[in-house]
């Protein structure tokens, strides 16, 4: 892509109302543009990092074995009636009426949705074990929604639904997600702490949360620094190995404040080992057993032929939140530097452009063609402008690597850099090789 035509509404001025450094960048840098309090449009930029990002995110589902299926965004009241939530769930569901006058609602989640499509087919343990999940926009009416995409009310989740024919089955599906969530998140280049959490409206007796340490976190963590060292390939995706993979993270103390109690941090971790931190939440994963599935009467044949419920867990990640806490995570000395495995464009072509030199903007599209034949999508910044201005801008936009042509290029050597490190003079083969690695 050319930079000149690329619809990227850069704002002049950061802007000062909001709060954080990840609301601010997304405003400036055109990835977002506000259309109502809470509420989003995804411009280009920002739209194809939450892609990137959904990707991932769909591989390593999909690596568990589970399949990917599309719920709508409304729904009917019946089934929320029928689990009780339609009262419980308060103001939070945002509720419409259709013009026949029955009652429908954006979904803010769908253990309801999924149970009413299981028990409309599935009948017999034959059937079982089952893991499907979609990604989807919710809707919930956050009393304040702040900070952009990390609290909204419309936003893009990946929820999936784990259905077994006993306790122990149902835990090794939450093993395998536990296990699915830490290998996304390692991905995206984040540090995911699992925590063991309350399990709220969703309800259940198991849960844990994912959280990414960063300042402007809403959650207050505690943890024994042990945590930080259990390392995932250690692990293979076999029923003991989760187990104990599981087992090892919850013998670690990590709550958040929900759980928080002073007595039982302080004498279950040592004072040198105690962290207190403020993270975000980025993941969130349950098992409940047969709470929807007895109430919504969900019910299969066993091997016996007795009729009992499905157990069930759920596990959503926020797709469009971690646009943002990446950015919380990774922004630094007033540079953004993506992931490069989410990266908008994997590398930014900047030649030195002025009025009577056009030498480096030949160049420039010359090395942009050469990448488009290997499949490198690059943007090449054909503006002109100082390159001071340049450079700043691209501290904005946040593409890890950078070829920059200019007064210290030669015909056949570039200084290629990472963003945030000193560049060095290479031919576009050893790019190349960088590149593609
Ligand atoms: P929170 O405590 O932050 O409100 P939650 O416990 O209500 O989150 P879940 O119902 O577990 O969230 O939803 C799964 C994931 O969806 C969360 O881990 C989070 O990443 C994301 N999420 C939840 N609410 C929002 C929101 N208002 N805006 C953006 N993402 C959200
Ligand atoms: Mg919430």
């Amino acid at each position: 892509m050319y930079l000149s035509k690329l619809f990227i509404p850069i704002l002049k001025d950061l802007p000062s109302d909001e709060k954080i450094k990840s609301h601010q960048l997304m405003l400036k840098a055109g990835m977002i543009k506000q259309s109502a309090a809470g509420i989003y449009s995804w411009l280009p930029l920002g739209f194809k990092v939450m892609k990137k990002i959904e990707q991932i995110v769909r591989e390593e589902q999909n690596k568990i074995g589970a399949q990917e299926m599309l719920m709508p965004t409304i729904q009917s009241s019946e089934i929320w009636k029928e689990s009780g939530r339609y009262d419980d769930y308060g103001d939070e569901m945002l509720r419409i009426k259709d013009r026949q006058g029955r009652e429908m609602l954006y979904g803010p989640t769908n253990e309801e949705l999924i149970t009413e499509i299981f028990r409309s087919s599935v009948k017999s343990y034959k059937l079982l074990p089952q893991m499907l999940y979609h990604i989807q926009w919710k809707f919930r009416d956050e009393i304040r929604p702040r900070f952009g995409v990390m609290r909204c009310r419309e936003f893009y989740m990946k929820d999936a639904y784990s259905f077994d024919l006993n306790e122990e089955d149902a835990k090794n599906s939450y093993n395998k997600m536990f296990f699915s969530y830490l290998n996304t998140f390692n991905r995206l280049e984040l540090k995911a702490i699992p925590m063991s959490a309350d399990t709220g409206p969703i309800g259940g007796d198991l849960s844990h949360e994912f959280i990414i340490l960063a300042d402007t976190g809403e959650s207050q963590i505690y943890a024994d620094k042990k945590i930080f060292d259990i390392r995932l390939d250690n692990f293979k995706n076999e029923k003991l190995s989760l187990d104990k993979m599981r087992k090892d993270f919850s013998s670690i103390y990590a709550v958040t404040d929900e759980k928080f109690n002073e007595k039982e941090f302080n004498s279950k971790v040592s004072k040198d080992n105690q962290v207190k931190m403020k993270g975000i939440e980025v993941g969130h994963i349950f098992y409940f057993g047969e709470k929807y599935s007895s109430k919504l009467n969900c019910l299969i044949d066993d091997q016996n032929g007795k009729k009992i419920a499905v157990k069930m867990g759920s596990y959503g990640i926020g797709v469009s939140r971690l646009v943002g806490a990446i950015i919380e995570a990774k922004y630094q000395n007033n540079i953004m530097k993506w992931p490069q495995s989410i990266s908008p464009y994997e590398v930014a072509i900047i030649p030195n452009i002025s009025k009577n030199n056009r030498e480096y903007l030949k160049k420039g599209i010359e090395i942009y063609n050469k990448l488009k034949k290997q499949n490198i999508d690059a943007l090449l910044d054909d503006v002109e402008e100082n390159m001071a201005s340049k450079f700043k801008k691209h501290d904005l936009i946040g593409i890890p690597h950078q070829i920059i042509l200019g007064a210290k290029s030669s015909n056949d050597k570039f200084e290629f850099k990472e963003i945030d490190k000193k560049s060095e003079l290479l031919t576009l083969d050893q790019i190349l090789s960088k590149l593609l690695k």
